[in-house]
């Protein structure tokens, strides 16, 4: 499973089995987190990537 949260706040952008690009996910969310407002990168210091088994 996929997992991207926010690296801000932990907020979880994405979660499924769905593989999905950082920028399509990002542009769900106008590049903005819908919990803390901070503007969201594809780069690994504004989000986190879990990939979790099952
Ligand atoms: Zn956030």
């Amino acid at each position: 499973m996929l997992v991207v949260v926010c690296g801000h706040c932990g907020y979880v952008l994405y979660e499924g089995n769905e593989l999905k690009t950082l920028n399509e996910i990002l542009r769900e969310y106008a590049g903005v987190c819908p919990n803390c407002k901070k503007s969201l990168k594809p780069v690994t210091q504004s989000v986190k990537i879990l990939e979790e088994e099952g």
